[in-house]
């Protein structure tokens, strides 16, 4: 088992922060590490501390040369497996794998992978924080934080909890987490899939490697994830935030019900922290694991209600003359926009656009009837989502994000909400969503209060 690194040309693809600790990593382990980018080396950063490893590089495009004489090619999460050389590698039968697949080989720990459109990350930080909270030594990462690779820098964990997107999954050959998860399956990412079969598909590598001693963790509500459910050979365990369930976690609209094998678990909601159904369906599949292997109830009950969610998702940044300002920069697709105006009333000022990934925008369409008063719209997407949903709210087009919070502190009444929440992933006028949160903040909170609101006695 495992990939022979000592000796061996390897090409890693991709010199961003998976790549450079990648190369990091098969140099120390004695690997002839080449770290491949199309970016010249002026546009990259970290290089400095992998020539003293004696890694090479090929950058500016790569090489064919280098390619050719790999051993074995390990592939960041942005490179898809399509770039003609990889295709070549892939038909001369040089392995190529993602850094989940060698960290997988790499470490000998028991894993948990949380897979899905969104909440993933609030799913895997839930789970590592459980697992901690109960004494194990555990590493949170992936997708989310540090690396998958990190991890098998060093020795002796107990549990590895990782985030694992699409991409990652794409190019995995044994990949076996103990338990995988699969939060819900909606559209995101078409402008790197040809349709959503194509994006399914990739998700669905999660339980390929996957036995009956192994437990997949679905999401019962979701039609996308049943379908998958079929062909899981692993131990299933359902979620539902629509009902209990005779056998697995469900909620009944005040507690979350667990039932395994004649045992039952009840929760009170009210108790958590983090707000909205959807986030009901983030602490039920986060519980799983920890219950099935042995974790005191209570204890990973209150490991979950501590937890007041992560940065950039459904954040509370300031209430100014009555009116709510909310940043959910990490809504970047449509799904998850739906979720989050589902926890507020109406009526809401929509910020959304950013850099379109080809997805469908109607079925925002009800939730703008139902919620949302004004629809403001930034970035690249902002004429094809006007054209998807002029008829479903008032909608006004805003130059940047600065002239958008200015447009939604006038438009917006007492007693609503303002949300960013793009539908969109930030990249077209922003570094990330973190930027593109941080920034919304910031203007927000420097709005000043109204005087005459502050006269009328709303001040604090
Ligand atoms: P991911 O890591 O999959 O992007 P996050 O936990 O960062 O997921 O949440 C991203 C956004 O997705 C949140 O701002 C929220 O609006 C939405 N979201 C979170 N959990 C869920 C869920 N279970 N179902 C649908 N949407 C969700």
């Amino acid at each position: 088992m495992g990939f022979m690194i000592r000796g061996s040309n390897i090409v890693v693809v991709g010199a961003a922060r998976s790549g450079l600790a990648l190369a990091r990593y098969l140099a120390a382990q004695g690997g002839r590490v080449t770290l491949s980018d199309q970016r010249a080396a002026a546009n990259l950063a970290g290089l400095e501390g992998l020539a003293e490893l004696e890694v090479a590089f090929d950058l500016a495009g790569h090489s064919e040369a280098c390619f050719s004489a790999a051993d074995l090619i390990v592939i960041s999460p942005g490179v898809p497996l399509t770039q003609p050389l990889l295709a070549a590698a892939v038909r001369r039968g040089t392995p190529v794998i993602g850094e989940i697949e060698l960290a997988f080989e790499e470490l000998r720990a028991p894993m948990v992978a949380v897979a899905g459109t969104n909440g993933k990350s609030t799913v895997t930080t839930l789970i590592g924080l459980i697992f901690s909270c109960w004494g194990k030594k555990t590493f949170v990462g992936g997708n989310l934080g540090m690396p998958l690779i990190c991890a098998a820098e060093e020795k002796g964990w107990d549990w590895i909890v990782a985030e694992v997107s699409s991409f990652q999954l794409e190019a995995i050959l044994t990949f076996r987490p103990r338990y995988g998860l699969m939060l819900n399956i909606t559209e995101d990412h078409l402008d790197r899939y040809p349709n959503m079969g194509a994006y399914t598909a990739a998700k669905a590598n999660l339980f390929l490697n996957m036995e009956s001693s192994d437990t997949a963790v679905l999401n019962a509500d979701d039609p996308l994830v049943m379908e998958l459910a079929g062909r899981v050979r692993a131990q299933r365990v359902l979620f539902s935030s629509r009902q209990e369930l005779p056998q697995g976690i469900g909620f009944n609209g005040s507690e979350i019900v667990w039932c395994w094998q004649g045992e039952e678990r009840r929760f009170a909601a009210a108790e958590l922290r983090l707000r909205g159904l959807h986030n009901v369906e983030n602490v039920m599949a986060a519980l799983v694991p920890a219950l099935l292997e042995g974790c005191p109830p209570s204890l990973a009950w209150e490991a979950v209600c501590s937890f007041g969610g992560l940065e950039h998702r459904m954040v509370l940044v300031r209430t100014l003359d009555g009116v709510a300002w909310y940043n959910d920069s990490k809504g970047t697709n449509v799904g998850s926009v739906v979720k989050s105006l589902a926890g507020l009333a109406s009526p809401v000022t929509l910020i959304a656009g950013g850099k379109d990934k080809g997805g469908d925008y109607a079925p925002l369409r009800q939730p703008l009837r139902d919620k949302v008063a004004h629809l403001i719209l930034i970035g690249e997407a902002a004429s094809r989502m006007e054209e998807a949903l002029l008829d479903a709210t008032h909608v006004v087009r805003a130059a940047g994000l600065r002239e958008a919070v200015d447009l939604a502190r006038e438009l917006t009444p007492f007693g609503g909400s303002v949300l960013l929440s793009p539908a969109c992933s930030s990249f077209d006028m922003f570094t990330s969503f973190e930027d593109r949160g941080r920034q919304f903040s910031e203007l927000v909170l420097g709005l000043e209060e109204r005087k005459d609101a502050a006269a009328s006695g709303g001040a604090g």
